[in-house]
């Protein structure tokens, strides 16, 4: 494990009951890069996800977030400490407006100045939701939620984005979008970025690294770009 990884998980087991659905899972994130964790239905990517974002206890093992162990710290510490987690189905609420959904994520800032130039800053990111502010968030295509929940997530400005399936349900234009988008963060701004993704040739064209899972294991970290051109990998896990 290197000492300079923004994300450490060492040993994690997690689930939901008393059979654990993640075995001792272990991998690292390097800072400002996009990790993508790819593999089967079933294999454990959301269960990891959840593990990591505070919503499941995990059993054993150990997480780091620069340096910092996160055994026992509420979830809404763990947005404080910058990791900001957008589900998969989003969790954008229907019954609030574009702009209140949007400040929801910037409600715990304390730079108030910030808070709202990082609203700006993704009205300007995302020009639908600006003209949309008023709208309810029941009232906005799939495409368009899915921009709304990363936006949130952006206005705390995490140091860490952990996102699940992005591209679920989306147009294939709507996901190149946003996967150009979430490069352009990492170039730009060095967000780093670990992604949940069933769209994997998707989510290799823009990961640096890619980690792959099966069974609750991970059974492979590589280059991104490495996983792409291995056929004898893709073939065993990722089912192309
Ligand atoms: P998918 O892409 O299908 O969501 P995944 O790799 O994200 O797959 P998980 O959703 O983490 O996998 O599921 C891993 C295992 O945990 C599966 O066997 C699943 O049935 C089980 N599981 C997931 N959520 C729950 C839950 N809320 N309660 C009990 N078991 C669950």
């Amino acid at each position: 494990m290197t000492t300079d990884a923004l994300l450490a998980v060492d040993g994690l087991v997690a689930g939901y009951g008393a059979a654990p659905v993640l075995h001792a899972v272990d991998l690292t994130v390097a800072p400002g890069t996009i990790v993508a964790v790819v593999g089967a239905n079933g294999a454990g990517k959301t269960t990891l996800l959840r593990a990591l974002s505070g919503m499941l206890r995990p059993s054993d093992g150990r997480i780091t977030l620069a340096g910092e162990d996160l055994r026992g710290v509420p979830v809404e510490q763990l947005v404080r400490r910058g990791m900001a987690h957008v589900p998969e189905g989003r969790g954008v609420v229907g019954e609030l407006t574009v702009d209140e959904n949007l400040r929801l994520g910037g409600l715990w800032r304390r730079d108030r100045a910030d808070a709202a130039r990082a609203l700006d800053e993704v009205y300007q990111l995302f020009p639908p939701l600006a003209r949309r502010r008023r709208h309810l968030g029941h009232q906005l295509s799939g495409g368009e939620r899915q921009m709304l929940a990363l936006g949130r997530a952006l206005v705390g400005r995490p140091r860490l984005l952990l996102l699940d399936e992005p591209s679920l349900g989306l147009a294939p234009r709507v996901v190149a979008q946003t996967m150009a988008l979430l490069r352009r963060l990492r170039d730009d701004t060095g967000l780093t970025v670990f992604l949940v993704e069933q769209n994997v040739r998707s989510a290799l064209r823009i990961a640096d690294q890619g980690v792959v899972m099966a069974l609750g294991r991970v059974v492979t970290t590589a280059p991104a770009a490495r996983l792409r051109d291995d056929a004898e990998l893709r073939h065993a896990y990722l089912g192309f």
